[in-house]
């Protein structure tokens, strides 16, 4: 009810202020149905452990060498136009009935996994790029994610300990040297907790990992990720 609600309430704004699309900008939707067609999903087989396409096997090549730290990760769509256009729109410009929008289609995927939830968390920002930017874009996706999915949603379940630079340009060990022990979970909220932790983009998962390893440190029971787009690997990288 509280999801229908919260729908309702961007409806409601939409006939007031009618909105322009986030991939395309034609007026009308937030997000309309040639962009939804457009948007291109993670090729299955999907690895279950880090959610990138592999070629059939359970697991791709990089996760046979060292799993995942969470339990699974998914991502609904692969982070190019016009998903990454939305994106922008989204981090910029604080779109928050965008990513109303956008959450709708990871609902329905995040249900069909069936994961065993307990409660939502987004990945927190960096305390300086909060100052800066005012919000934090993995909240405005996590919420109405945790509102959809009928589960408890969590702001401060995770923070970071400490800031990090951007992953932008950085090699597959860089990301992870860099947010290594960035995080840190609250025990009293996460504790004996199935917890899903929610990204607007993951690339090599080293962000997740090191909220999953927090988390695990905290007592979580289970740890899932769930990204809105994820930046496809080349070759080289995985
Ligand atoms: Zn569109
Ligand atoms: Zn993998």
């Amino acid at each position: 009810m509280r999801y229908e609600l919260y729908r309702w309430k961007w409806s409601v704004l939409d006939w007031l202020f009618p909105p322009t699309c986030g991939g395309c900008d034609i007026p009308g939707e937030r997000w309309c149905p040639d962009c939804q067609k457009k948007t291109a999903r993670i090729q299955a087989p999907i690895c279950e452990s880090c959610g990138q396409s592999t070629y059939g096997d359970v697991l791709c090549a990089r996760c046979i060498d060292a799993p995942s730290k969470m339990t699974s990760i998914r991502s609904w769509a692969v982070f190019e136009d016009p998903v990454r256009e939305a994106l922008h729109r989204v981090k910029y410009r604080r779109d928050v009935a965008l990513a109303e929008a956008l959450t709708r289609p990871i609902i329905e995927y995040a249900r069909g996994l069936e994961w065993p939830l307990d409660m939502v968390a987004p990945i927190p920002l960096s305390s300086e790029r909060q100052k800066e930017r005012g919000y934090n874009q993995a909240a405005l996706l996590a919420k109405p994610i945790a509102l959809g999915l009928g589960l408890k949603y969590c702001h401060n379940a995770l923070t970071r300990g400490r800031d990090t630079r951007s992953q932008v340009g950085l090699s597959l060990d860089q990301r992870r040297q860099n947010v290594d022990g960035a995080f840190h979970a609250s025990p009293t909220l996460v504790a004996g907790k199935a917890v899903l932790v929610v990204d607007d983009v993951a690339t090599s998962g080293s962000t997740l990992d090191a909220c999953a390893e927090a988390l695990w440190q905290a007592g979580a029971d289970n740890v899932y990720g769930m990204t809105l787009a994820r930046a496809v690997l080349s070759p080289n990288e995985s």
